[in-house]
């Protein structure tokens, strides 16, 4: 995807409200019957829920807490969040998305606290968080798009941001198991790597810094998480 008309943006928009609801609506299901790849990822990027939710939940309570999950797919992270008492605003740039989602939270939470849905690219939220998370996001985006995607998710955060993205790191690796399973073309569509030290320097150019990490790894799918803090408060 070069950057004609709206670039990358429009592009994943677009992947997201057709061929890339349909495939990852499947795998962030656990029901539906998936191929081996897909089962893999399925695992690791429930993982990735699983240690998001420690960490949002290692400062405390998350009753009242109100948090902005960017990019929130099918609700993964939005529904158990919102299980916990957090008032959650959740927001895709895919409206198939943000219908599943929505859809999901009212057949699982009771009817008084369900999240906020709207139908919003991250860089286009506005308001104030105590946390602004944003899960396997980055990956459609080039580091030099992300800065700009990182230094807007802090503004909206008072407290906390929380962050994961497909390490650098995990290039050669990624590419030579894919490269055994595809051989010939692949099918997939374009995710961007990120190093940890672009995500880093991108967050302290606005005045936050890492605080707590973790990583994810199965066969398949490589996802840093990080949390951040504003470098003031430490
Ligand atoms: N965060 C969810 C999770 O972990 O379950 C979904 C991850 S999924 C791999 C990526 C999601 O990001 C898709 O739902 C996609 O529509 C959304 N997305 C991509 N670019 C976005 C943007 N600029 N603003 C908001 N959402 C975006």
């Amino acid at each position: 995807a070069e950057e004609v008309g709206g670039g990358d943006k429009e592009v994943v928009r677009e992947y997201f409200n057709s061929t890339g609801f349909e495939r990852w609506r499947k795998i962030y299901g656990e029901t539906e019957e998936v191929n081996r790849v897909q089962k893999d990822i399925r695992l690791g990027h429930a993982k990735t829920v699983e240690n998001a939710m420690l960490m949002l939940k290692d400062e405390g309570s998350l009753v009242g807490v109100t948090v902005c999950d960017a990019g929130c797919g099918t609700g993964s992270l939005s529904i158990p969040l919102a299980k916990e008492g957090a008032i959650v605003s959740a927001s895709d740039i895919s409206a198939a998305m943000v219908a599943e989602a929505e859809m999901k939270a009212k057949e699982q939470l009771p009817s008084g606290n369900l999240p906020r849905f709207e139908v919003n690219d991250l860089e286009s939220l506005s308001g104030k968080y105590d946390t602004v998370v944003c899960l396997d996001v980055l990956i459609h985006y080039p580091q030099n798009k992300a800065d700009g995607m990182i230094a807007h998710l802090a503004s909206l955060a008072e407290k906390r941001v929380i962050l994961s993205f497909a390490p650098k790191t995990f290039y050669y690796d990624i590419l030579k198991r894919i490269g055994e399973l595809f051989p010939g073309p692949s099918k997939a569509t374009r995710a961007y790597l990120h190093a940890e030290a672009d995500v880093e320097r991108a967050l302290r150019k606005v005045g936050w810094k890492i605080r707590k990490r973790g990583l994810t790894t199965t066969q398949f799918y490589f996802s840093r998480l990080i949390e951040a803090v504003p470098i003031s408060t430490t």
